[in-house]
């Protein structure tokens, strides 16, 4: 349970000052549900309000904080003038302008006569110096409540910068004192105060240096984070060792038959990664594997084979995929192969009801059925299995470490394999997948075509689309995928919708359309009739992005490619190139697009090695971009930087190692100080797998 020290923190935003219901959504979309989520909001800027000049001195275009006489009020006589109130000091004459003021209001708030300190910015009308909307008004005794260095934080429309300030400074007040977690002598080492000290720091910073990531304070907060990481992994690890594994032994039999009508042999990585997998298998203890191969480098095979393995040896076996999509198309391709081997194999997902969906969980829970394929449907309850042995995950970065302890959950010492087709940098399968080992399928994807990549300006469109009407009368079939709009799927259906209209324009009703929104059965007859080449053009959200094949699709056009992540572009461009014709994929970018932007989707143009991409990706952007995580569940760092603080990743696994061996339970002092930590984080799933105490 979650310790009562932390129990202010995880007050919902709406109990904050000045966060109303309205205002509380707002902040919580931008920072998250809690308070604890503001406290993670860290400042980018600062406002320093301690230049004090005489008006005669205050230089135009400057923030400075004057104090002045309040002479007088001028109303304006036409509404769309501004409001100005007079005010002087021994040097000369400031005016506050106000647009659409509120007269009696502004006289009672700086009433004339009085003296009163303002602060913000200034600009010099001719022989008049002028401060439009002061950003703060005090009385000569109030002076304090204007913040000599001022944090400013990042923003959301619709949410006053003073109201989210305000509600930070309520919750860093509030910030209990928490047991040190770290090792006194690393501490001391590196020069780091106390958290407490940390966090009040990062939020009141006094100069700009304050701000960057390695000020020591700053060091600290990501350290914090990053060991609550590393340790949450390891503990779970440790759990997962913990718990009895079984030894699973097939006697290959049924994988003799697959072999046997497989048109290909296995790659070399793919034989060593199933020697690593039999080796887990068959051992005592439980499997926890990652298999990283490229897309297309021939995973579902190794996992079709890793399952056989468990129903040579009498026992069942689980693959689940992240979306429907592809859990069906898992379902198809294996259900050939499985025939070969005489072993059955059938397909749960969330659209699956009534009779037909009883009927497969009997023969699950008979033991009848050996192979289930589905969706994170096999998570809910009434899915049990009579033995489950194995459990595959694909594309495991869209489920996250709960949802593996659930799976697992299914069965007796569950071995677990977890497929991912992004190439992830190592110092995030660190942070992402730091309780597993790892096997890598090496070799470029089976009968793969490089794929000529072109970079266009979107203002090209109408010569980019006569393009793709040459190609389609050659019998090309293209992807073209629509913009990804920014934390709106409403925006992203209407773009997509938008398109799709514009290219039936153009080509005829040869066009279709998919998106997130459609339903299941409407979502496969689009796809259907893309591969069977019904369709010549398929526009699509990004429901598309992993594992669906259609050899004979050709040209793959990405829209606004600046909007989406280079894994994610080495992706979809890995739609195409898997026929025996040449490729092509065209990303589209914003004619306003910067440098930098443009370094990025060039890096794309120059290499198909998806390591190589996913470096890059992780050097431009953030982790948490780079893994996706902002829909899955995986860490998001809030404080570290894995550009900046990469160093301190290691440390800290290191660190949480040497905890987990010394004090497993986490029973020791500094071990319960570090619970806290867990809590602190959210790592709660981490935290339940210890003992009470
Ligand atoms: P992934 O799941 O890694 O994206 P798949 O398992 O879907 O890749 O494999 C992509 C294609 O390559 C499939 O058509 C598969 O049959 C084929 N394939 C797999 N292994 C080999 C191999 N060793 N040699 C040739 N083709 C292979
Ligand atoms: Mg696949």
């Amino acid at each position: 349970m979650r310790p009562a020290v932390l129990f202010p923190l995880f007050k919902p935003l709406s109990s904050l000052p000045g966060l109303g219901p309205k205002l509380a959504k707002l902040a919580e979309k931008l920072a998250g549900p809690c308070a604890v989520d503001l406290l993670w909001h860290l400042p980018c800027g600062i406002i320093d309000r301690r230049f004090a000049p005489k008006i005669a001195d205050a230089p135009g275009g400057r923030v400075c904080t004057l104090t002045v006489r309040v002479d007088s009020h001028v109303a304006p006589i036409n509404p769309r003038h501004p409001y100005k109130v007079r005010c002087t000091d021994e040097t000369g004459v400031l005016e506050l302008i106000y647009f659409h003021a509120r007269g009696p209001w502004l006289e009672k708030q700086i009433p004339v006569g009085t003296t009163v300190v303002v602060s913000g910015k200034v600009e010099w009308f001719n022989t008049t110096l002028q401060m439009p909307h002061p950003d703060a008004v005090a009385t000569i005794e109030s002076r304090d409540e204007i913040e000599a260095v001022e944090p400013v934080y990042p923003m959301t429309a619709g949410l006053p910068a003073k109201t989210l300030r305000k509600a930070i400074r309520a919750v860093v007040g509030e910030v209990p004192e928490l047991p040190e977690w770290q090792d006194a002598a690393w501490l001391k080492r590196r020069g780091w105060p106390t958290w407490h000290d940390a966090i009040r720091r990062a939020h009141h910073p006094e100069d700009e240096a304050d701000l960057r990531l390695s000020a020591p304070f700053r060091q600290r907060l990501a350290f914090d984070e990053l060991l609550s990481n590393q340790l949450a992994l390891t503990l779970v690890r440790l759990q997962q060792r913990r718990l009895v594994g079984r030894a699973t032994k097939g006697d290959g039999r049924l994988r003799a038959k697959v072999l046997e009508v497989l048109p290909f042999a296995l790659t070399s990585s793919q034989v060593q990664a199933l020697a690593d997998i039999d080796a887990d298998m068959a051992a005592e203890r439980r499997m926890l594997r990652l298999l990283q191969g490229d897309v297309g480098s021939g995973k579902t095979v190794v996992a079709l084979l890793a399952m056989l393995n468990a129903v040579e040896a009498g026992a069942q076996a689980a693959l689940m995929a992240p979306t429907e999509i592809l859990a069906r198309q898992h379902a198809e391709t294996l259900a050939p192969l499985c025939k070969a081997a005489g072993v059955d194999i059938a397909l749960l997902t969330g659209r699956d009801k009534g009779k037909a969906r009883t009927a497969v969980l009997e023969r699950l829970a008979s033991g009848e059925l050996p192979i289930l394929i589905g969706t994170h449907a096999l998570f809910q309850e009434d899915v049990a299995f009579k033995d489950l042995a194995v459990a595959v995950i694909d594309e495991q970065h869209r489920f996250g470490v709960h949802q593996r302890l659930q799976l697992s959950a299914k069965g007796r010492g569950v071995d677990v394999l977890v497929m991912t087709a992004t190439p992830i940098p190592r110092t995030l399968t660190l942070t992402a997948y730091g309780d597993m080992d790892v096997s890598r399928l090496l070799e470029k994807p089976a009968g793969r075509k490089p794929v000529q990549t072109a970079t266009i300006a979107l203002d090209r469109l109408e010569e980019v689309a006569a393009g793709i009407r040459r190609k389609v009368a050659e019998g090309a079939r293209v992807y073209w995928v629509c913009p990804l709009v920014e934390e709106s799927e409403q925006l992203d259906l209407a773009a997509a919708t938008e398109r799709h209209a514009f290219l039936r324009a153009t080509f005829g009703d040869r066009v279709g359309l998919v998106h997130g929104k459609m339903r299941g059965p409407d979502k496969d007859a689009v796809m259907a009739a893309f591969a069977e080449g019904r369709l010549d053009v398929l526009v699509a959200t990004t429901v598309i992005e992993v594992g669906v094949n259609v050899p004979e699709a050709t040209v793959m056009v990405v829209e606004h490619a600046e909007r989406f992540g280079l894994a994610q572009l080495h992706q979809l461009r890995g739609r195409v190139g898997r026929g025996d014709k040449p490729s092509s994929c065209l990303l589209l970018f914003d004619p306003h697009l910067t440098e930098t932007a443009r370094a990025r989707l060039k890096t794309l143009r120059d290499t198909e090695d998806g390591f190589v991409i996913a470096e890059e990706d992780l050097k431009l952007r953030g982790a948490g971009e780079v893994l996706g995580t902002r829909q899955s569940g995986l860490p998001e760092f809030r404080l570290a930087d894995l550009a900046e603080h990469g160093e301190l990743l290691s440390a800290a696994r290191d660190d949480a190692r040497l905890i987990v061996e010394r004090d497993p339970d986490l029973a020791s002092p500094r071990g319960q100080a570090l619970r806290t930590l867990l809590y602190l984080f959210e790592r709660d799933a981490a935290a339940k797998t210890l003992r009470s105490g």
